[in-house]
């Protein structure tokens, strides 16, 4: 089981709710430090170990600084993070570039900043070679197909468009070491949201066994082994965290097994986990603003598919509670929904909650309603369809205090990228 809490009560949400209006976006940064040293911990059996925080899960520079600090760096997959890496004083090889179909310069930037650069296909090392020039270091992303059973995120490692096959990797690192590279490294992502820990483990061994090959059959050794993120969380109550201790033994040990008999201990482990580092210490915090009753009974928040898509796009459960009832009877079956023009626009489908106050049916502005584990690939993954404004994002500070980090979009932003000639933006 997995306890889901919230850091506030009803009347500190009220409080913050009057100065900014829900919905928002809500991160604890006391609870995200504080995993961060657990796994900082727990993984400080290996001799060289860092995560790069997976930006696209939380792209904002507040949280990418507060990680920077706990010694964390950026996994980037675009030119924008790559700014975003750079706002938050993430610098040169804490920095590394995952990415796919890459543009040219995009890789001049990252060569620019001195990230690492993960290529994702062979025929991309003559592409950076001719565009940016080769780097000292070079990391290859590894698609095992076959080998390597997905998931129900990311699907089949063979169907999947990312990465090289084995023999593309033999292949390419003899061709980095004849073009004058030094340094190398590996890297794969085959699975997204997996709880399961025998899953990573072996995921780390079969990167293990692959540097042993590598070394074998090119006589290139490995500097570094990206492990990759995917890590999952306890979407559901009844779900289990993974406990990051039996996670980083059970890869040390492989370590033990594999790499040191092998000649190749120190490696050096990364990760580039995102959802498991933010996702539990951030929540959706809206309103019942409408309460419907036809075939289905219906709550109508006043956030929407816009502002948390996971639910729509992946079938995604979420947790909500309703802050104030949290031990009230489960007496009603709801579908939660958002204001999209799309039947999908569902953050919950008959789902057992108290009886809920609209703002529709109360004076004092309707009930609070929390969308929990929101604080990974929530915000982010936000869009514009349907006119929809994406909202604000507000943390809860160590000391207490609640500060904006991003203020909710308006119609002047909705607009801004029109550049017609007579037509002008409203305010
Ligand atoms: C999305 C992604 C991650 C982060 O995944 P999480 O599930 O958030 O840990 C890491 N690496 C790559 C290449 C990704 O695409």
């Amino acid at each position: 089981m997995s306890k889901k809490s919230f850091p506030l009560d009803k009347a500190a949400l009220e409080e913050i709710a009057r100065k900014y209006p829900t919905p928002f976006y809500l991160y604890d940064e006391k609870a995200i430090i504080e995993n961060v040293r657990r796994i900082k911990s727990a993984y400080s059996v290996f001799p060289s170990y860092k995560n790069y925080f997976a930006v696209k899960a939380l792209p904002n520079p507040y949280i990418l600084k507060l990680l920077a600090a706990e010694g964390i760096g950026a996994d980037c997959s675009s030119y924008p993070e790559l700014l975003l890496a750079e706002m938050a004083g993430i610098k040169g090889e804490d920095i590394m570039i995952t990415s796919n179909e890459t543009p040219a310069r995009e890789y001049s930037a990252a060569k620019k900043l001195g990230a690492v650069i993960n290529l994702d296909d062979i025929t991309h090392i003559e592409f950076l070679e001719k565009t940016a020039g080769l780097p000292d270091l070079v990391s290859f992303r590894y698609n095992p197909g076959p080998l390597k059973e997905g998931n129900a995120i990311i699907g089949k490692p063979e169907e999947a468009k990312y990465g090289f096959m084995r023999e593309q990797l033999l292949k390419g690192y003899t061709a980095l070491k004849e073009k004058g590279v030094k340094r190398f490294a590996l890297h794969t992502m085959v699975a997204s949201n997996e709880l399961s820990v025998p899953y990573h483990i072996e995921t780390a061994r079969m990167l293990f066994e692959l540097a042993v090959e590598i070394l074998n059959k090119t006589g290139v050794r490995l500097e570094f082994i990206n492990l990759g993120g995917g890590v999952g969380i306890p979407y559901k109550p009844e779900q289990e965290a993974i406990d990051y201790e039996p996670l980083a033994e059970g890869i040390k040990k492989a370590y033990d097994e594999v790499l040191k008999p092998a000649g190749l201990d120190p490696m050096g482990i990364r990760t580039e986990w995102g959802r498991v580092v933010t996702g539990p210490y951030g929540w959706l915090v809206t309103r019942a603003v409408h309460k419907k009753e036809i075939y289905r009974n219906y709550i109508g928040l006043d956030a929407c598919m816009a502002d948390l898509m996971r639910p729509a796009c992946y079938g995604a459960y979420h947790h909500i509670t309703v802050p104030g009832k949290e031990n009230a009877p489960l007496t009603e079956t709801y579908d939660v929904v958002g204001s999209l023009c799309e039947n999908n626009d569902k953050f919950a489908i008959q789902r057992q909650l108290p009886k809920i106050e609209t703002a529709a049916e109360s004076s004092t502005g309707g009930d609070f309603v929390v969308i929990h584990d929101a604080g990974a690939h929530g915000r982010a993954m936000g869009f514009n369809y349907n006119g929809k404004l994406r909202c604000g994002e507000l943390i809860l500070r160590k000391d207490g205090s609640v500060v904006q980090i991003r203020r909710p979009e308006t119609t002047d932003d909705y607009f801004a990228t029109l550049d017609i000639p007579g037509v002008k933006n409203f305010s």
